[in-house]
């Protein structure tokens, strides 16, 4: 079972359907009892569409992604798993 650690490290390759279905499951099942997770998603979900529409490109710079990540990290490293 996948846990908030788990499912928001594989936040990118879910996105990217790059994952088993095992573990795709897993993580979808965990998005549906987790607010903070399917958020946490749902924002990389529309970030991802608006910068592939913007730069016509599956490619994200490499400094708007450091920044996603240290924004999350403080986030979520405070967050209470439920
Ligand atoms: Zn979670």
């Amino acid at each position: 079972m996948a846990d908030c650690n788990e499912t928001l490290r594989e936040l990118h390759a879910f996105l990217d359907g790059e994952l088993t279905p095992e573990t795709h499951e897993a993580i979808h099942h965990h998005l549906e009892g987790c607010m903070d997770c399917l958020q946490a998603f749902d924002f990389h979900a529309e970030l991802k569409v608006v910068i592939s529409q913007k730069c016509q490109s599956d490619e994200m710079p490499d400094g708007l992604m450091l920044k996603i990540e240290q924004c999350f990290g403080d986030e979520y490293l405070d967050g209470d798993p439920v």
